[in-house]
């Protein structure tokens, strides 16, 4: 609904502001208190902050028609923006880590008071832009992992402020160890993304398919004989491609077109592949494996 997609991108603007805005406050807060754990919170912030944009400007691309030179349009565009966004977030949490390490060898001063004032900035600011998704989240699975997203960024600012009390206690080795624990958690869910990005940009199968499960589908249609030289993968996360060579009876090409019209419907149901593309065959090409490409050596 047209409504909805409007007061959705104003939600995620708001919180793409106030998310700028703690990066912005935690940076300052990081210098003052000499914390390494209020940069990372800080420089985690700025790449929410990232994401966010260039998730509105993949959309925005991704809506663009398709043309004579781009056969698909800029579907591609969310693959390209998260893979290039992951790539830094894997850095930065290698730096968190090695920066941390360091310190924690030669520990320095860090302003507990200071630590926990900013920390409470960033926890309460999270907190806030949770809630200004929480209305969308159940409609829509973008906000609903963003929202989940944005509920693990305030635990993590929870975490800096009880760092923050820690310090003041007199705890030795806080604040390089929290940012230790950030920049790996940081590590981590950059790396999935990654992986995820990557399987699409070699052209892998989606999630949970293979050519043989679409073989098998294929198979059980009726008037298919044979079927190989399958390919499957994925334009975006979204939207799914398969084609493959089908054997069948000879017949006139005005009953093929309804077989067609049957394995579409049965790929598009059972396996969720939008874009089919079939090569009809009366007699086998010799292109035998199922998985192979014989054109692509
Ligand atoms: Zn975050
Ligand atoms: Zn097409
Ligand atoms: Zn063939």
């Amino acid at each position: 609904m047209h409504l909805h997609r409007a007061s959705m991108t104003r939600a995620v603007i708001l919180a793409m502001g106030l998310n700028f805005l703690i990066f912005a406050l935690e940076l300052v807060g990081s210098y003052v208190a000499q914390s390494l754990a209020l940069l990372a919170d800080s420089l985690h912030n700025l790449s929410d902050f990232a994401t966010l944009v260039l998730a509105l400007i993949a959309t925005r691309l991704a809506s663009r028609a398709a043309t004579a030179t781009r056969t698909f349009g800029y579907l591609r565009s969310e693959v390209l923006v998260a893979f290039v966004n992951a790539l830094t977030l894997v850095l930065v949490g290698l730096y968190l880590v090695i920066e941390g390490t360091r310190r924690a060898m030669e520990p320095q001063e860090v302003e507990g008071v200071a630590v926990i004032a900013f920390g409470a900035i960033g926890l309460l600011a999270n907190v806030a832009s949770t809630l200004l998704l929480r209305p969308h989240a159940r409609a829509d699975l973008n906000a609903r992992s963003a929202m989940l997203h944005l509920a693990t960024d305030a635990a993590e600012s929870g975490a800096v402020v009880l760092g923050g009390i820690l310090l003041v206690l007199g705890v030795p080795l806080v604040d390089p160890l929290l940012s230790i624990g950030i920049g790996l958690f940081t590590v981590k869910g950059a790396w999935d993304i990654l992986s995820e990005a990557a399987q699409i940009l070699v052209e892998g199968a989606p999630r949970g398919l293979s050519a043989d499960d679409v073989a098998k589908c294929l198979k059980e249609v009726e008037g298919v004989l044979d079927v190989h030289h399958v390919h499957v993968w994925a334009i975006s996360s979204t939207y799914h491609a398969a084609s493959a060579h089908v054997v069948v009876p000879d017949q006139m090409v005005g009953f093929s077109h309804e077989l067609i019209e049957r394995m579409a419907r049965r790929l598009r149901e059972q396996c969720g592949i939008k874009h089919p593309t079939f090569q009809i065959e009366v007699a086998e090409c010799g292109q035998g494996r199922i998985d192979s490409c014989p054109d692509g050596k």
